[in-house]
């Protein structure tokens, strides 16, 4: 393991990241209890800010103000409310530079994956300022009777549209989820994590700069617990990331308020490898697949199914890019891996691996917490032996630890790959890709990556995205990602009143003329 960071002190803050700045980006959190929460920089464990808590009438009025904003948003054509957006692009890439300082600030991930993330809102923007006209645009059918009645499909805003976003990935999750909400002629109250809310508040506040409407986009912060039932009660459907055992209490609260509610969860996340894989380009990118963002991504790899026939070399290859991972404390491009969120994650890790290790797996690389780089710091660790009666065996372990398998055939390896009540993400290695299609789509999983972790599912605005069994309901990105914040109305027309007996017409003659034309109907395709 190479250290990037001078081990005997944390790096200094970034210039961008001063006390005026943070006490502006507060500012607008309401907190009229006067409680507040202490967001500390990570690698020093320093306090940055004291964070406003928002009480119960706080969201109640952080409801009322978007409301009230959010009936005239509405009514702007949607082209103008576009054009907020394409100035928006256009801030948020030109301030890439000064919102990773704050990501990294707030979460102590390195600055590669801080920069990465910066580049989703504005990918999200691209993707729907092309494609809302289409998907939003009234859509006119014929009705039941062909040529005299007609039916449009008509979408309007939902209303305010609450998400709850968790730390891992605080500006993505903040702002890629509002920003079709928000196109849709929705408001929306966000809260973010105590942990990482100056990003996001950062990134509104682009949007502002934009153009956006002010009083649109509200800001609530507080623990989950005691902010989350009254944002639930005020809001006309939740937008969640993060746990699947917060997921189920948001669900539940969600039915009960007959609001809907996308659920974006958990997984243990498989990855295949074939035995035609090519070993370079497997290990580069399942380093980033395994250990990106720390491996703090929901859709990171926590399980390998490596082939018998090539695994003491899959598997030597792997641990050697594993060991020499630059771990490191710093503000610039160096490190390959930073800090994880909290010395409350780095003990979760810990613990999963010292369970691991205390029911017979084996540690090949890493596996300790390294409090000499920072206080969350941990090592990238690669587990061999690993069973499913062990912690990281069947649960979400959410940090840098993988565990290799070996399969002997192709069946077993996806049942092995299956064996989990999470289906997020999953990932299948190999030369031929015909063959790896094959075994993608045997996978239960929202999404499958082939020849590649992660990122390219993540990335592809255009496809819904989603967790399927316990990681999740519903899906971010493509159509359905914009749809779901819409009500559908059924406009329908009758030119005129053709329906029922004509006058004089016996009810089993007008009865034989409906099923005949039923049939003429269908063979006529009128649909
Ligand atoms: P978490 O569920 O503890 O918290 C997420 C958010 O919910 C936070 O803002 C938290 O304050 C809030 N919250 C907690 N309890 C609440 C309650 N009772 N009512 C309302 N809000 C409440 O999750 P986390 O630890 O912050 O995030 C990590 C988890 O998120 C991991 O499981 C990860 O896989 C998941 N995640 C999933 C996706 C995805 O797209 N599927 C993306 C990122 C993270």
């Amino acid at each position: 393991m190479t250290d990037t960071a001078a081990t005997a002190g944390a790096p200094t803050r970034p210039a961008s990241v001063t006390d005026e700045l943070l006490e502006r980006l507060v500012a607008r959190v309401p907190g009229s209890g006067g409680a507040t929460w202490k967001l500390t920089e990570v690698y020093s464990g320093e306090v940055l800010v004291e964070l406003p808590q928002s009480t119960p009438e706080d969201i109640e009025e952080a409801f009322a103000t978007a409301r009230a904003a959010q009936r005239l948003w509405a009514q702007w054509p949607l082209e103008r409310r576009l054009e907020v957006f394409d100035r928006a692009h256009a801030l948020l890439v030109d301030n890439a530079h000064v919102t990773a300082d704050l990501i990294q600030v707030e979460s102590g991930k390195n600055r590669r994956m801080a920069i990465e993330e910066t580049c989703d809102p504005p990918m999200v923007i691209s993707h729907y300022l092309r494609r809302a006209p289409k998907v939003l645009a009234p859509k006119k059918r014929g009705g039941p009777v062909p040529f005299v009645s007609t039916s449009t499909e008509v979408h309007v805003p939902k209303g305010v549209v609450g998400i709850i976003a968790p730390w891992n990935f605080p500006f993505a999750t903040g702002l890629s989820d509002a920003i079709p909400a928000l196109m849709a002629g929705n408001a929306v109250v966000v809260k973010p994590d105590n942990k990482t809310a100056l990003s996001p508040l950062f990134g509104i506040s682009l949007l502002e700069q934009a153009g956006l409407p002010e009083g649109l986009f509200q800001v609530v912060c507080g623990e989950g617990p005691d902010v989350g039932p009254t944002l639930i009660d005020n809001a006309d459907y939740i937008m969640f990331t993060g746990s699947t055992a917060t997921g189920r209490v948001i669900g539940e609260r969600a039915g009960r308020n007959l609001i809907g509610c996308c659920l974006e969860l958990g997984g243990k996340n498989p990855m295949i490898v074939l035995d035609d894989v090519n070993v370079e380009e497997w290990v580069e990118g399942t380093a980033f697949g395994v250990f990106g963002n720390t491996g703090q991504i929901c859709m990171h790899i926590e399980r390998i199914y490596l082939p018998e026939s090539r695994y003491d070399e899959l598997r030597d290859a792997f641990v050697e890019r594993a060991a020499n991972l630059r771990i490191g404390a710093a503000y610039d491009f160096g490190p390959e891996i930073g800090s994880l969120v909290s010395t409350d994650q780095r003990d979760r890790v810990a613990s999963h691996v010292e369970d691991a290790v205390a029911k017979g797996a084996t540690v090949l690389t890493g596996g300790r917490a390294r409090p000499d780089i920072g206080p969350a710091f941990f090592e990238p660790t690669v587990l061999e032996g690993v069973t499913t009666d062990m912690v990281a065996g069947c649960t979400e372990t959410f940090g840098p630890v993988v565990a290799l398998h070996r399969y002997r055939t192709v069946d077993e390896a996806i049942k092995l790959a299956n064996d989990t009540d999470y289906g997020l993400n999953a990932s299948v290695w190999g030369t031929d890709l015909a063959r790896a299609e094959a075994v993608a789509a045997r996978i239960e999983s929202g999404n499958v990556n082939i020849n590649d972790a992660l990122a390219t599912a993540y990335a592809s605005k255009g496809t819904p995205s989603g967790g399927v069994k316990n990681s999740g309901v519903g899906a971010r990105h493509g159509d359905q990602g914009l749809l779901k914040y819409t009500d559908v109305k059924n406009v329908a027309v009758l030119k005129k009143q053709v329906m029922g007996p004509r006058p004089g017409q016996g009810y089993d003659a007008y009865v034989k003329q409906m099923l005949s034309s039923l049939k003429l109907m269908k063979r006529l395709r009128v649909r």
